[in-house]
């Protein structure tokens, strides 16, 4: 291979693997301060997830990519409003974490909830112009292992050896997700006319957006 040749090589791989990290990243717009106004822009990334969530693992990782993918069609911009997006979440603990962090929804004021009953891992809502979707995860991307293991652990079937050996297979599928592009391991579809049907209590107000448009 000629020098020019592998340089190309290089940069290509570097290039994929620089856009699968930025997979990992989510800019995000919040109100400046308790009745802010919406200027506050950063970056949120998986390292700051993993520090609300507890620990890094493998749904954590799918909730946050499934999420980047679903927030990229909302926002096209690649600004995602947190003040502007409601989610309903499938039950799991990693994927419930993953959405009140990036999304910015919150159960106390009713733009947070979960249901396992939805289609596939989230449903999320853009509030100013309605526009929802729906993101789930493809088939035979989680290796089956996982799920088989998971069911047994959730009834403390497993004893400490099978449980680290579950923890192998985990860090194994987030090291393959962490390599592939996300837009191969979930999809993406828009809701036409999806109603929110919260049975949350509707009447808590978040004090710190009421005044977010104010100029
Ligand atoms: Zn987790």
């Amino acid at each position: 291979m000629t020098d020019i040749k592998f340089k190309g090589l290089f940069l290509l791989i570097l290039g994929c693997f620089c856009s699968f990290a930025s997979a990992q990243k989510v800019k995000v717009i919040d109100t400046d301060f308790s009745k802010g106004q919406l200027t506050h822009v950063q970056q949120v990334s998986y390292r700051d997830l993993v520090k609300f969530h507890g620990h890094s693992c493998d749904g954590l990782l799918e909730g946050m990519q499934a999420l980047e993918l679903a927030l990229q069609v909302l926002y096209p911009d690649g600004i995602v409003d947190r003040t502007n997006t409601r989610v309903v979440s499938k039950s799991s603990p990693c994927l419930t974490d993953a959405a009140v962090y990036l999304t910015g929804g919150r159960y106390q004021y009713n733009s947070f909830y979960v249901n396992d009953s939805i289609q596939g891992m989230y449903i999320v809502q853009r509030i100013d112009n309605g526009k929802t979707v729906s993101v789930s995860r493809n088939k035979g991307v989680k290796p089956a292992i996982i799920d088989q293991m998971g069911s047994k652990a959730v009834r403390k079937e497993l004893s400490y050896v099978q449980l680290r050996e579950l923890k192998k297979y985990e860090d194994e599928y987030s090291q393959k997700l962490k390599k592939t592009d996300p837009a191969l391991n979930f999809t993406v579809i828009t809701l036409f006319d999806y109603q929110w049907k919260s049975v949350l209590n509707p009447y808590f107000i978040k004090t710190d957006v009421i005044n977010k448009n104010a100029k």
